[in-house]
């Protein structure tokens, strides 16, 4: 499987992707996960990618053409729609069951939201669904979008040393894992 992200701070994937277990599996490209920096689709000179919201409400919000731009760059290169998660504080709340569902795709897109989130029309025209990791505000979806690839990881074949480590662990049958002791 293959997970595309677009954010405009793509710096911050590079101490969670490179340590540990989601290191070794991409680098044994065990599933594929390609960083896209939004800003690299900024038509504007300055390379600008938000701008203030029509009507009331304060702050900036993500503008649409530099988000749809990195979309379609990826539906170029993979020949197909990729199924596009938002990830953000009005979606669905994300559980054990979700991560083994998109652990099956075989394309997906998360769309990470800053400021004060993302121009209504982008998420009309491509976003499939809207993921959120709690009921709390957090300053992009960078973080999110870091828990739902870590936890998917996990079931993607081969990452996790032994099959047992996702059979018999928390929320796999609607249990919690019992306590355990080193030797
Ligand atoms: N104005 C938005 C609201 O009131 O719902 C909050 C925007 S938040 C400051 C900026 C971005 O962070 C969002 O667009 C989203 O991508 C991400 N985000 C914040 N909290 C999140 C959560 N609990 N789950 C998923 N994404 C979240």
């Amino acid at each position: 499987m293959k997970i595309s992200v677009l954010t405009l701070f793509p710096e911050m994937f590079t101490s969670v992707c490179g340590v540990s277990i989601l290191k070794r599996a991409l680098d044994k490209d065990l599933f594929g996960l390609e960083i896209i920096n939004i800003r690299d689709y900024s038509e504007d000179k300055h390379r600008r990618v938000d701008d203030y919201p029509y009507g009331a409400g304060g702050g900036l919000l993500m503008q649409p053409m530099p988000i749809y731009g990195a979309y379609e760059a990826i539906v170029k290169k993979e020949g197909k729609k990729p199924y596009v998660i938002y990830m953000s504080p009005q979606g669905k709340t994300f559980d054990q069951k979700k991560a083994i569902e998109i652990s099956k795709m075989d394309s997906v897109v998360l769309l990470c939201g800053h400021y004060e989130g993302v121009d209504q029309r982008v998420l009309d025209e491509i976003v499939d669904e809207e993921i959120s990791i709690g009921d709390y505000v957090l300053t992009g979806g960078e973080l999110p979008a870091m828990v739902l690839v870590d936890s998917v990881a996990r079931y993607v074949d081969g990452v996790l040393g032994s099959e047992s480590s996702v059979i018999e662990e928390s929320f796999s049958d609607n249990t919690l894992e019992y306590p355990q002791y080193t030797r």
